[in-house]
């Protein structure tokens, strides 16, 4: 018989895989002897078996609940469904990684028609008990059985227009039993049947339930941002209820035990007299500051600062607790460690090797290379912000500088966010229904809700500037309007919100970027310390370069050479040369070219001062380079000396069905040689002169794209050399270059050691190698993937995050298959998956030299490069 339910005390720390990371530390808090209202984990393996048995909980694992429940019964001395005072428990999810707010949770399971008699007399408090009963009705039927909320909300409306009161705290036990009845009533027309009376029976419902929620939307999208696979399953964790609404002497509260949005320390926390818990973290009530309890009830507080600080010594980590004080008595419902900004992460990190509590290792393992994007975001421009007009200010939750139009739905942030506007999400409060709005945005803003609240946990945990409960806005989210501060603000028109002062600025505020410095490069210092890969930059231009090289870069790993001739005055050279009818036209528009391209490559090998650099030599897919607007073609062909009805002609000509799997790549230099031959002078020239002028030796990395065979390669490779020795005589120079190529078709992968006698590097395009392996578009995939992830047959989106069965098992294959033709062969990556965490990880184990990546995303690789050897030692 498998274990699939084990009491508080029967786990710990160490056993989140089993029993998720809510259960693993209330059992390591039972066995530390502290106060934590007892009950059992169901296990995340168990969530496996109700879905691999077609989403049905096992007679096994029902029978094993029911010993459990019994044993609660036993401690509490209360019986479930006991008439005279019976037990409550609450059900929530805890998955081994914690996904706030994205999973549900039940409270005051138990009650029914007749166990509510008994709790209001146990509790002598009727009304108590009433509202407990229908809060527990609303959320069962809202959790379990998908009835709207908004049922619920009109009943209660109604009856507060009846007895004429605004609050719902002002409705008596006798309106609750009202209430009650209506709900129930609700309930039966939604279902076709009564609200369920067996406790035992609201159990089992409750946890399927849970069990259910791991694959909501919602859920889905959250493990996706977070890399967190769909296989882990979530536990259940079903606990004894304590109340923190029973009265002046009850309460309840979240604390951090240091500061989560900037890491000071000292302990951070709110909380709310007599409510329940869910008041806090909803934002339904903005709360007090964690002091007041200090005045309210003193020992409490002191028990709980004892408390707190022993459980953060013990996980060596700052952590986030809920607590509850139930008539003068505390207890702790959970702790974890706490999410936190990057900047908090880094110096909460710092702080605690200071302190002697964890090594540097450790302290690199504790920063997320994700999260480090915030840290990479821009601040506001000192002067314009001194200059901007503070028209509000509220609770800092999250820090940054973020500018944006303002926009007042999640779906409208979100398509605002695709068609590339920044947006600042306007809320009145945000519930996890608002996920990806927040996710597009560049900041929040809210008007109910404290630190702790749903807007401000999620976007800290996001790394999205966040101002939250600005009291003082007045809204209408329907009409999407605010004011605030005397100005009106419709969609979009501009704000700006500064996430580390709370402050509200009118307008579009300038911001500057921010740079290393203080604790991130101290981290960042032992991360290159414990690295073992290379971590180089894809750029195409000087101010690209020496941006990434400020940000760590040791080299480029992939210069677009098509990319040079992006902008507006050089496009149409780029464009004479692909439409060019001879030999001798195209010698021509080569010519025109080859300055450019030199200069560029100069200007990049100053930048580089001596650092290396692969040249990726033209790949340019015909229909990002083929004009369509009709201006541009008549440009071109006045510039040509043709008829515009010709350049038409030859532009349908060189139409390609499949653009991405057309006449691109080493393909072009196949069939038109003097484009390499171009190419090579340039890049020659280029290091030969600048070597020269900055006294420091160059070694071109010559890069050949889109091979897929040893023969085309090695077609490419004469004309380079045969250019590149008549470069060097000419110049009479002694240069050193090496010739590779781009494994990006999975035919080059699987030939690898035939390939590697001709490349002396083999650089992973993965974007390409995706392509081909899924055989999805590059350009097309994005319009079915969601469909992909909705029906959980993908998880992730292979382009951005390395497909390790697929796509990862030909990098294996040709890193050995290279080695063994050259064993000194020198292996990269340099598509988009270069600077992805768990990407790096992989390409860690599998023996690459080094990762390439957008400037931006190199300190986030050289962080993922150092958890990878940390975790994972090269020998
Ligand atoms: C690749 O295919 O991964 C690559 C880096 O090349 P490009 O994106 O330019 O096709
Ligand atoms: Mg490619």
């Amino acid at each position: 018989m498998s274990k699939w339910v084990y009491m508080f005390k029967e786990g710990n720390a160490d056993m989140r895989e089993i029993l998720g990371g809510k259960g693993a530390n209330l059992a390591e808090m039972t066995n530390l002897g502290m106060p934590i209202p007892q009950g059992f984990t169901i296990s995340t393996e168990a969530c496996t078996d109700y879905y691999d048995q077609g989403e049905k909980i096992s007679q096994e694992i029902q029978d094993q609940i029911f010993e459990a429940l019994a044993k609660v019964e036993e401690i509490n001395g209360k019986k479930f469904g006991d008439t005279e005072d019976p037990l409550l428990v609450s059900v929530r999810s805890g998955a081994r990684a914690s996904m706030p707010g994205m999973m549900d949770t039940i409270l005051n399971l138990g009650l029914n028609d007749v166990a509510v008699e008994g709790f209001a007399k146990k509790t002598d408090n009727p009304r108590f008990a009433y509202d407990s009963y229908r809060r527990f009705i609303q959320m069962f039927s809202d959790v379990v059985m998908g009835i709207e909320k908004s049922f619920f909300e009109k009943i209660i409306d109604e009856v507060k227009a009846a007895k004429g009161v605004k609050f719902d705290l002002d409705l008596t036990a006798d309106d609750m039993k009202e209430l009650i009845a209506r709900f129930k009533q609700i309930y039966k027309e939604n279902k076709g049947e009564e609200f369920p009376q067996d406790p035992k029976v609201q159990l089992i419902e409750a946890v399927k339930a849970v069990f259910r929620s791991w694959n909501n939307p919602r859920a889905i999208v959250y493990r996706r941002m977070n890399d967190i696979p769909g296989s882990w399953g979530t536990a259940v964790n079903v606990q004894s209820m304590v109340f923190g609404n029973m009265g002046l002497t009850s309460g309840t509260g979240v604390a951090f035990t240091r500061n989560p949005s900037t890491g000071e320390k000292g302990i951070y926390g709110e909380y709310l007299i007599n409510a329940q818990g869910e008041d806090v973290v909803a934002g339904i009530r903005t709360p007090q500051p964690i002091t007041q309890l200090e005045k309210d009830l003193p020992e409490c507080y002191a028990q709980f600062m004892e408390l707190a600080m022993n459980l953060e010594n013990h996980y060596k980590d700052m952590q986030d607790m809920e607590f509850t004080i139930q008539e003068g008595k505390l207890y702790f419902l959970q702790t974890r460690n706490g999410k936190r900004t990057a900047q908090a992460a880094v110096k909460i990190a710092c702080d605690l090797v200071d302190e002697g509590k964890i090594t540097p290792q450790e302290a690199v393992l504790r920063i997320e290379p994700k999260s480090l994007d915030q840290l990479l975001h821009p601040m506001f421009d000192a002067a314009a912000l001194k200059a901007g007009e503070v028209i509000g200010k509220a609770l800092p939750a999250s820090p940054g500088a973020a500018a944006g139009a303002v926009y007042f739905s999640s779906e409208d942030a979100k398509a605002a966010g695709a068609r590339g506007e920044r947006v600042i999400l306007v809320r009145l409060e945000t519930s996890p229904e608002d996920i990806e709005g927040m996710h597009a945005a560049e900041g929040i803003l809210t008007v109910r809700g404290g630190m702790t609240s749903h807007a401000a946990v999620v976007a800290r945990g996001m790394g999205t500037c966040c101002v939250s409960g600005c009291g003082d806005i007045v809204i209408d989210e329907e009409a999407k309007v605010f004011s605030l501060g005397g100005h009106t603000y419709h969609e979009g028109d501009f704000i700006s919100l500064d996430g580390s002062t709370g402050n509200i600025y009118d307008g579009d505020i300038a911001t500057v970027p921010a740079g290393e410095s203080g604790d991130f490069k101290r981290i960042m210092d032992w991360a290159d310390e414990f690295r073992a890969l290379d971590v180089r930059t894809n750029a195409d231009t000087p101010a690209d370069t020496i941006n990434a090289i400020n940000l760590g870069a040791q080299g480029i790993g992939l210069c677009r050479t098509e990319h040079m001739f992006f902008n507006e005055d050089r496009i149409p050279k780029i464009r004479k040369m692909i439409l060019s009818e001879t030999v001798e036209a195209r010698e021509a528009a080569l010519a025109e070219l080859l300055p450019f391209q030199k200069a560029d490559f100069k200007a990049m090998y100053k930048a580089l001062d001596g650092k290396p650099m692969v040249v990726r030599y033209l790949d340019p897919p015909l229909h990002e380079f083929v004009p369509t607007d009709p201006e541009d073609i008549k440009a071109l062909a006045d510039e040509m000396g043709l008829t515009v009805e010709r350049v038409k002609a030859t532009c349908d000509a060189l139409h390609e069905f499949n653009p991405m799997m057309g006449h691109r790549g080493c393909r072009l230099a196949v069939s038109y040689p003097e484009i390499a031959k171009m190419q090579t002078r340039a890049v020659l020239e280029a290091a030969i002169e600048t070597s020269e002028e900055i006294g420091k030796a160059i070694r071109p990395e010559i890069m050949i794209p889109l091979t897929g065979d040893k023969k085309e390669l090695k077609f490419v490779k004469d004309i380079v050399i045969e250019t590149a020795e008549q470069v060097k005589a000419e110049k009479n120079s002694d240069i050193e270059y090496s010739i590779g190529t781009m494994i990006e078709i999975p035919r080059a992968a699987i030939l690898a050691d035939q390939i590697a006698e001709e490349a002396e590097f083999f650089s992973f395009g993965t974007n390409d190698l995706t392509q081909m392996t899924f055989g999805f578009s590059r350009d097309d995939a994005g319009k079915f993937l969601d469909d992909y992830y909705k029906n959980r047959i993908y998880e992730f989106d292979p382009f951005a995050k390395l497909d390790q069965d697929g796509v990862g098992f030909l990098v294996e294959r040709a890193v050995k298959l290279g080695h063994k033709t050259r064993p000194d062969i020198h292996c990269g990556v340099c598509g988009e998956t270069g600077g992805d965490p768990s990407s790096v990880e992989f390409y860690h184990k599998a023996g690459l030299d080094y990762v390439s990546c957008s400037p931006f995303r190199v300190p986030i690789a050289r962080l993922a490069a150092a958890h990878a050897n940390i975790k994972f030692p090269r020998k």
